[in-house]
């Protein structure tokens, strides 16, 4: 049996997250937990949390902390996280949900917090190229596009500009992270618990570097 990981992803909007977290998942045998996802779903749906969400998110503004906090608790409390741990994308933004997130976790706490460095001007390179499927979610971009001309090849969905990859938007998000989110690392490394990675370079070598990181951590290496 392939044990599970329990990681958290850091890393500037562009860094290449949401791919990384899918190849983590699903080479960890975990679940990918993703709160943009999570929130991008409730918007589709229309529910309470999706009508409150969307203004926050048109801006590129985070959500309340308590908000969130609520959502990954709630996650975290099922039964496939519990078994086998996760892969944490988008959460923990800010130090109280960082804070928060460990108390949950209590005893079982997270194995390691990866940070998926990329500089500035590489991450806005790739937030103004970055495409991704209505439906599914999948990642692409102008230089991965799908088979068929922006069709999804997982679900046949559109692939599209995200609604939130706007100009403003972007720079308030990449704001908001040199603000609130980088704060981050230095709390994690504190506490033991980061290891940074570069994300440039190819996708499948950046997949090779962060396995090899988490692997060593979780005594797999
Ligand atoms: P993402 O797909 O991770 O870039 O998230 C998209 C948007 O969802 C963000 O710009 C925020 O508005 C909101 N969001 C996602 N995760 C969080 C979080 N942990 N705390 C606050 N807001 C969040």
């Amino acid at each position: 049996m392939i044990p599970g990981a329990r990681i958290v992803v850091l890393g500037r909007q562009g860094a290449g997250k949401g791919t990384q977290c899918v190849r983590l998942a699903r080479h960890y045998v975990v679940p990918h937990i993703s709160t943009g996802d999570i929130l991008r779903a409730a918007v589709k749906s229309d529910t309470p949390l999706g009508q409150k969400a969307k203004e926050y998110m048109d801006r590129g503004d985070l959500l309340p902390d308590e908000v969130m906090v609520g959502i990954i608790e709630e996650r975290l409390a099922q039964d496939d996280t519990r078994r086998r741990g996760f892969v944490l994308d988008g959460f923990p933004r800010t130090v109280a949900q960082a804070t928060a997130l460990l108390e949950v976790l209590a005893d079982d706490g997270i194995d390691l917090a990866v940070d998926l460095h990329v500089p500035i001007e590489a991450a806005l390179e790739r937030l103004a190229g970055r495409r991704v499927c209505r439906d599914c979610g999948t990642n692409y971009s102008l230089e991965v596009r799908p088979i068929r001309d922006w069709t999804c090849d997982n679900c046949g969905g559109d692939v599209i500009q995200r609604a939130d990859d706007t100009e403003s938007a972007i720079r308030r998000r990449l704001e908001l992270y040199e603000e609130q989110t980088s704060p981050l690392m230095s709390w994690f490394a504190e506490r033991d618990l980061l290891a940074v990675v570069a994300g440039q370079g190819a996708p499948d070598d950046v997949t090779a570097r962060l396995i090899e990181v988490i692997d060593s951590r979780v005594g797999l290496a």
